[in-house]
Order: C-alpha cells, then structure tokens, then sequence
C-alpha cells in the first residue's frame, strides 16, 4: 500500500462543483486518508485568468504510478468536456505530489512534484494535512518549505 498525496484544482467553469466531482470520482476508487479544506488562488504564472480552487487529499493504493495517473486523466477529460478551456485555462487538473516517500523520475512522472516548494498554493493546503511529513528529495518538512517560499501570492480558505 502507497500512501498519495494528489493536489486537484480549476479556475473555470462551476469551480466547487467540479471540484467535489473529482473528490468524488478519486475516493470512490481509492480510500480516502486526508482531505485539506478548499483554498482559492490567484491565477499563477500569468496565463490563465480568475482565481482558482484547490483542494490536498491523501489517498492509499496498490496500485502503480502510472495506474493512477492514467486514471486521474480520465477524471480530467471527462470533467473537461464540460467547458471549452481557454488556454492556461482549465476546469480541472489533478497532478501526484507525493508517492509515499518514493523518488520516480520517468517521460511521463516527476514524483515529488517538481514545483511545490515554489507554490504556496500547493503548500498551504499541504501543511494543513501533513506539516511534518519530511520532502524526499529536499529533506525538509512541508512547515519548514512554505517558510521558506517566496511565492506571494494569495492562498485563502474558500468561503462561499
Ligand atoms: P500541468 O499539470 O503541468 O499543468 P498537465 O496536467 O497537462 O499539465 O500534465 C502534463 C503531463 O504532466 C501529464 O501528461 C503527465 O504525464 C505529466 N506529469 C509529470 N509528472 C506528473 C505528476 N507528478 N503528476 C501529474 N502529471 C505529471
Ligand atoms: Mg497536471
């Protein structure tokens, strides 16, 4: 069994509903560990337009990486469909942060994900779920990366 740490998120569309979708569609298939609440985030890198919703949750499974990513991509796809994406725009996006404590560096896998210490959108969602857990590769805990992160950009709780 793997403990996986997916971040979900949108910007388009009816954000809260797709976003309970794929928690939805995610835990159905896969036990459901933790679930950090929502966050809403401005729009990061300069693309995409209107601030996003993003969701933490930590799932286990048997399964292998490539088993997981084939299937969040279903997820994505058939969520998708119900918009017209602009470009930098996306009604969801579901990527692997952390595989347990494993290091996999594949054509299609980077795992830890390649930019959470550059993302407060990704680390303050992270922190509120696993503050403690030690970064694989960067040997540091979630607590001690968001202190460190430059990234100013604002990271709030969603409130309806
Ligand atoms: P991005 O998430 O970078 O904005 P996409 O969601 O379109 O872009 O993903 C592009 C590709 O990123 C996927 O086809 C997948 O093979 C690859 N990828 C590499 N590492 C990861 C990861 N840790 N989680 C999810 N996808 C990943
Ligand atoms: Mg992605």
């Amino acid at each position: 069994m793997s403990k996986v740490t997916l971040l979900l998120g949108g910007n388009r569309g009816d954000r809260e509903l797709l976003l309970s979708n794929a928690v939805k569609a995610v835990t159905k298939r896969y036990p459901l560990l933790f679930k950090s609440l929502v966050y809403e985030t401005e729009a990061w890198g300069g693309i995409a337009k209107g601030p996003f919703l993003n969701q933490v949750i930590q799932i286990e499974t048997k399964e292998t990486p490539m088993v997981l990513l084939a299937f969040i991509q279903k997820i994505e796809a058939e969520l998708g469909r119900m918009r017209n994406d602009h470009w930098g725009d996306r009604t969801m996006d579901i990527d692997i942060l952390f595989w347990g404590d494993d290091v996999i560096n594949t054509p299609e896998l980077t795992i830890p994900h390649p930019f959470i210490q550059e993302r407060k959108f990704v680390l303050e969602p992270l922190k509120e779920i696993m503050p403690d857990f030690i970064h694989p590769v960067l040997r540091k805990t979630i607590r001690v990366l968001d202190d460190e992160c430059k990234d100013i950009s604002s990271v709030q709780v969603y409130k309806k």
